[in-house]
């Protein structure tokens, strides 16, 4: 790297957002949010080409760099590493779970722990991306709706970055999002509804008091932060990348933003073998309006009416990013399912009595579509499955044991 002056002049390889839908470019330098043309989301392009040219992925290993998300700044947006706004996010544990795996037949079961994160779920790494780009583009004040660790999360950066943070969340969200969120500086409004009437509200108040909207792919960088664990999992599987990808989903982010890394992978030629991941969603029975699209052979998903589940981060009626998540579900030959919070919760106990980990609903509900998967033959005994704990369950005690 020493003879390599780009390593130390370009931070960040992006070059430009792309509409998703339209194709159409927005610069990375000023403030973008989503195509209002097409009502869908940006995605960043980066310069892959001499990124190539100038490094190899063991530039990027834990030998090479500090541990944690930024270690791979020059695929994300951030231009100067005075922005980064960190809290010590990403690098967690990729962990075998032989019991389980034994129980369920497959000898090559891992889950993607995400619940050591910063604020303790996995939105810490979107929302580290979106504030220090924020920061970065000299936005003051930011606002989101959300089902709540994503407030939690943006309340944690944005008290960092030294900004002003509103939040409207569910009354009945978990408290510990609640009280995470005031206690690192945001306001937080309880409204009577969940996150899509939330985010009605906030549309409203961010046009009325200018501030800046977080919202789920209604910006371009919270996916950006996400993709990173699409990196993570190649690089712990020796750059082949794993047959089966369970993702618990409410708006995508995860989902696309790791689907986004394997084709950036690809292009940089980091990767051993062009084989991509099967990708599979999990919804809870009560809002699972992907599942009924993706069943439906569906381009977008409808507006789930009644949505509830115990999984809050799953009670997400109508993702601004549908069409982009039934289009990974389709290109990597995926799959759709739903667990009952029956299931959830019982999944929550296997995890914890037989691998120790105190898992979040969300993540619990992996487990059982892997249960599911299994049964139909859908997935294979020797299958590399990753299933994506996204959260610490110790954020959700009020209705355990
Ligand atoms: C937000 C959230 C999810 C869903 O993530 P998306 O990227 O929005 O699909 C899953 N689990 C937990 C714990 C969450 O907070
Ligand atoms: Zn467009």
């Amino acid at each position: 790297m020493l003879n390599n002056p780009k390593a130390y002049t370009d931070y960040s390889y992006i070059t430009e957002l792309v509409c998703s839908d339209c194709g159409a470019k927005y610069s990375a330098s000023t403030v973008n949010t989503f195509c209002l043309d097409c009502q869908a989301p940006l995605l960043a392009n980066y310069d892959l080409d001499s990124l190539r040219a100038h490094f190899q992925r063991e530039d990027f290993s834990l030998q090479a760099r500090a541990r944690g998300m930024w270690r791979w700044h020059e695929l994300l947006p951030v231009q100067s590493p005075f922005n980064c706004v960190t809290l010590g996010e990403g690098d967690g544990p990729l962990l075998a779970l032989s019991n389980l795996g034994g129980e369920l037949g497959l000898s090559n079961l891992y889950v993607k722990d995400e619940s050591g994160n910063p604020t303790g779920s996995f939105k810490a790494r979107g929302l580290a991306v979106a504030i220090s780009k924020a920061r970065e583009l000299g936005i003051r004040k930011v606002i989101i709706p959300t089902a709540g660790n994503a407030g939690g999360a943006m309340a944690a950066y944005a008290a960092r970055a030294g900004m002003k943070a509103l939040i409207y969340m569910p009354q009945d969200a978990p408290r510990a999002n609640v009280v995470e969120s005031r206690l690192t500086g945001a306001e937080v409004v309880l409204i009577d509804g969940i996150i899509s009437d939330a985010a009605g509200m906030v549309g409203v108040k961010a046009k009325a008091e200018g501030w800046f909207d977080l919202s789920t792919f209604k910006e371009p960088y919270r996916v950006e932060g996400k993709k990173i664990m699409g990196y993570e999992i190649a690089e712990a599987f020796g750059w082949e990348l794993p047959d089966v990808i369970i993702y618990p989903t409410g708006g995508g982010t995860g989902l696309v933003g790791m689907w986004k890394a394997f084709a950036e992978l690809e292009a940089l030629g980091w990767l051993k073998s062009s084989k991509k991941p099967r990708m599979v969603v999990v919804q809870a029975e009560g809002c699972a309006p992907i599942v009924k699209a993706f069943q439906a052979g569906a381009a977008f998903s409808d507006f789930w009416i009644n949505a509830h589940t115990v999984a809050s981060g799953l009670r997400v009626p109508k993702s601004f990013a549908d069409a982009l998540i039934l289009k990974v579900l389709r290109e990597s030959g995926g799959q759709a399912v739903t667990a009952s919070d029956a299931e959830i919760l019982a999944a929550q106990f296997e995890i914890g009595h037989k691998e120790g980990l105190f898992p979040a609903p969300e993540g619990a509900a992996t487990l059982v579509a892997a249960r599911k998967l299994v049964d139909q033959k859908w997935i294979q005994p020797d299958e590399r499955v990753v299933l994506f704990n996204t959260g610490s369950g110790l954020k959700y005690l009020e209705d355990r044991l």
